[in-house]
């Protein structure tokens, strides 16, 4: 087994310090979190921010031998992204040995059972803590400094018991950056109006909030170190996702979770996530605390976020998630009188009310969900709510969980070891036995980036060197082959197979329905456009392991001749158009089928003239990008232009518009980040091409956010007067694309000529919160070329259009709609019949330009490869001269 080095411990500015303490005498103590931030953790209207706990990790690193920090790598905008390890001075000097044991544990087909009972007897329970994600989650990085220095200078019995059982690896922040910009904010605030006030800005670059929806994606850096350390390096029996939530009801959230779980998890995972949940709670209660719940809010059914994806994984994963105070600043909430009769309670839980903005000195109204219960037995009953109780709730859960993980260290390991041997078991008897990829797909990039993500959170791959068939039909060599029996192989099987989502009606069958948490559907293969093939009877195939990441096949260029051929299907096609447009190269699309060295290309050829030889070359290699050189003959074609593009963006941040911003980066597309000044200051057309406009409402683009507690810089929208400049924007030949429910902005303000067919019908009638549907394309329309006649759909409560009566200035197009046929590939849906026939993208021609409305999530948090040609293909055809 491969022996990783240790990684290389970080040291920032101690040089000084440790010249202060001669070699042979003790070491300098540990100085306290309150001797080193200056103030006590938690303490009223104080913060420390990133830069100085990654210092203090460092200090704790250097001066203690059961603490080893390490840095993992740098956070998107560059800050040290860290875990610190610890456990006893013998365990931190042998930390090789121990990830050894761990991988010994994760794979049952080289380790035999007398050699998993021996690693359970003697090795140590592996706990991954992360914190901090979201980011004015702020409660967590304060307490990481107390907890640190607890464990790292106690001499108690406890202590002792905790470090000799357990390896706690702790990630302070998940998300350094925006944990500094929210200490850096609310110090700008303190003491005037806006100490409340929201952030300008998303707490992560590109993703705010959604950075914990990322973990099958795993687009951002902060994702891709978590799932390393997760499922490469360490292979932790348990995993705890530090949180908080609203501020008006329960005070803390541990497991058990609430329905569904999802059947594809070892119950047993269950079983301990229970235990340890309770763990928590018995903590907190021996503490004497109030307002700890559980069973209700978070459910077992949804893959994405960093304390679910661990289950498939055999992992014992757990979330709490605390009250929050106003970051520093307390909340003062009405006490209920508990005399009163109670009300009966809501089947969704503790759960926030609209979160809307008020005025902080207002106190908040009493809770009203008192009712004391089998998983709320001592339910909050309102008060003030400090920061320094939020460090208290979150310190007390992490040493209830440390106990409970100390106290079944040899459980835990027993069972992961068991768990992963089932799930070899159970595959190996089958069905499924495996998912195939078939080779000679329409992108072999999307296929090998969908490999890459099943590698990289611990799938194996291997590939078939010769043609075999499985289930009666013929594959090719070349097709990737993911079997199932192997230790990951539940997470395989849910990753790649259809969602059933449960339709939960509790606590009878006439009760309103039971939202999910989040999406419903994350079939990988339907989310990036690649066939992913289920195979139900054992199969011979001469396989080989594919090596770490996978890789697409080189591109080159064949062929000569003075046109250059790019295959629109691909969708690094993209990024090599946009180089090849800055070079001012000629890059047209036939607007015909053409026939080139005998085979005939569908309309939509990307034709590029003019070009530099070793710029073709040189992308070719990079994007790996099939290119054919040839002569063409003059074709009707559309000639591209540059676009220049604007991606509107209101003040607070919009995770869509920022899944937006990255995914146009990705793609090499330069953008102008507008603003609403941008938009309020008209003559948009000289300026921009193409604006977008991402999923949100229409209030918040046109009044954007008017509380009292905004900075004046950053209220307000565009107003009336911005509705008018993109009037005229469009007018005098501008595209302006809407993504999802921006539809209806487009249709409320700027007249775009358009109806949504599940308009004011109820949940009961239509309701599909996150699921994969079938639509088909028009791809002879530019918006539709390069695309498949059929693809899947992400659809999160959007909406199915059709034009209205239409007027004689305006022309329409539907580029996309959903068929007269069974359209839920994945996921949800009820009253699928409502959307039949209905428009998904649609064009609307307005004077000389155009609306381009794609109203489902055509680029749904960079996950939806399948339908990213939608996307790029109008802000092209926006941008060029026909
Ligand atoms: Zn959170």
């Amino acid at each position: 087994m491969p022996r990783r080095a240790r990684l290389p411990a970080i040291a920032l500015g101690l040089a000084c310090l440790l010249h202060a303490s001669p070699g042979a005498q003790a070491p300098p103590a540990i100085p306290t979190p309150e001797q080193f931030f200056g103030f006590k953790m938690g303490a009223e209207r104080k913060l420390a921010g990133w830069d100085r706990i990654a210092e203090y990790f460092a200090l704790v690193d250097t001066l203690s031998d059961r603490v080893a920090v390490q840095e993992l790598g740098k956070t998107t905008m560059g800050r040290p992204y860290i875990l610190a390890i610890v456990s006893t001075p013998d365990t931190i000097a042998s930390l090789d040995r121990h990830r050894a044991m761990q991988k010994a544990l994760a794979d049952p087909r080289t380790t035999t059972d007398e050699q998993a009972a021996r690693i359970a007897r003697e090795g140590k329970a592996v706990l991954l803590i992360g914190t901090n994600v979201h980011s004015t989650e702020i409660g967590n990085s304060q307490m990481v400094n107390d907890l640190i220095h607890r464990l790292a200078t106690e001499q108690s019995p406890w202590v002792d018991h905790v470090l000799k059982n357990v390896i706690l690896l702790l990630i302070p922040s998940q998300n350094p950056d925006g944990q500094q910009m929210v200490v850096d904010w609310y110090a700008k605030n303190l003491g005037t109006p806006y100490e409340d006030s929201p952030l300008p800005e998303l707490y992560h670059k590109y993703i705010g909030h959604d950075n914990n929806r990322d973990n099958y994606m795993l687009t951002q850096a902060e994702t891709r170190h978590l799932t390393r350390v997760t499922y490469k390096e360490w292979l932790p029996e348990v995993y705890l996702d530090k949180h908080q939530m609203g501020s008006s009801r329960a005070r803390i959230f541990v497991p058990p979770f609430k329905n569904p779980p999802n059947p594809n998890i070892d119950p047993l995972v269950w079983s301990e996530v229970n235990l340890l949940g309770q763990a928590m709670a018995t903590r907190l209660h021996e503490a004497g605390k109030a307002g700890v719940v559980w069973g209700e809010q978070y459910t077992g059914f949804w893959e994405g976020a960093n304390s679910t994806n661990p289950w498939w994984h055999n992992m014992v994963a757990l979330l709490t998630e605390v009250a929050s105070s106003r970051l520093g600043t307390p909340i003062v909430q009405e006490v209920a009188d508990p005399a009163r009769p109670p009300r009966p309670v809501q089947a969704g839980g503790p759960g926030e009310g609209p979160a809307g903005p008020r005025d902080p000195s207002a106190p908040l109204p009493a809770p009203t969900d008192i009712q004391y219960r089998m998983n709320y037995p001592r339910p909050w009953l309102g008060g003030t709510w400090r920061l320094a109780d939020v460090v208290e709730y979150q310190m007390l859960s992490t040493l209830g969980l440390l106990e409970g993980v100390a106290n079944n260290r040899e459980l835990l390991k027993r069972n992961f070891y068991l768990m992963n041997r089932r799930t070899v078991e159970l595959f190996a008897k089958g069905p499924p036995y495996a998912f195939v990829v078939p080779a000679g797909q329409r992108d072999p990039v999307a296929v090998a980036k969908l490999v890459e993500l099943m590698q990289a959170e611990g799938a194996e791959v291997e590939r078939a060197g010769t043609a075999f068939t499985a289930d009666g039909r013929p594959y090719a060599a070349g097709a990737y082959v993911l079997r199932l029996a192997q230790p990951f192989g539940r997470w395989i099987k849910d990753m790649l197979e259809p969602q059933q989502y449960p339709d939960i009606r509790w606590p009878s069958t006439a009760s309103p329905i039971d939202r999910p948490y989040d999406v419903t559907a994350w079939s990988l293969g339907m989310l990036m456009g690649v066939e992913t093939v289920e195979v139900k009877a054992p199969f011979d195939a001469a396989l080989a392991p594919v090596a770490e990441p996978a890789v697409a096949p080189e591109g080159r260029v064949a062929g000569s001749g003075p046109v250059y051929i790019l295959d629109h299907a691909m969708i690094s096609s993209t990024a090599a158009t946009n180089r090849l447009l800055k070079e001012g190269a000629e890059v047209s699309w036939a607007t015909q089928p053409i026939t080139v060295g005998g085979r005939e290309r569908p309309p939509g050829a990307i034709l590029v003239r003019n070009a530099k030889a070793a710029t073709v070359a040189q992308l070719a290699r990079d994007l790996r990008l099939p290119v054919e050189a040839a002569a063409v003959p003059p074709v009707p074609a559309l000639r591209l232009r540059a676009p220049r593009l604007a991606l509107y963006e209101p003040w607070g941040g919009n995770m869509d518009a920022g899944w937006t911003r990255w995914l146009l980066e990705q793609h090499e597309f330069p953008y102008t980040h507008a603003r609403n000044a941008d938009i309020r200051a008209g003559d948009l057309r000289k300026r921009f091409d193409v604006i977008v406009v991402a999923e949100m409402t229409t209030a918040q683009i046109v009044q954007g956010n008017t509380a009292r507690n905004v900075r004046p810089e950053y209220a307000g929208g565009i107003g009336d007067e911005g509705v008018r400049h993109l009037k005229a924007f469009v007018e005098q030949g501008g595209t302006l694309i809407t993504l999802g429910n921006a539809a209806q902005f487009a249709i409320e303000a700027l007249g775009a000529p358009f109806e949504n067919a599940l308009a004011g019908l109820d949940q009961d009638t239509f309701f599909c919160p996150g699921s994969l549907l079938r639509i088909a394309i028009d791809t002879r329309h530019p918006v539709g070329y390069g695309m498949p006649e059929e693809a899947d759909a992400m659809f999160i409560n959007n909406g199915g259009y059709r034009p209205t009566a239409t007027f004689p200035s305006v022309g329409t197009a539907v580029v996309a709609r959903y068929p007269q046929k069974q359209l839920l590939r994945s996921g949800w849906i009820i009253g699928e019949a409502r959307l039949q026939g209905t428009g998904a993208v649609l064009e609307a021609r307005i004077g000389r330009g155009r609306i381009i409305l794609q109203t489902m999530r055509v680029q749904n948090r960079a996950q939806t490869w399948g339908t990213f040609p939608l996307f790029f293909n109008s802000i092209f055809y926006g941008a060029a001269a026909d």
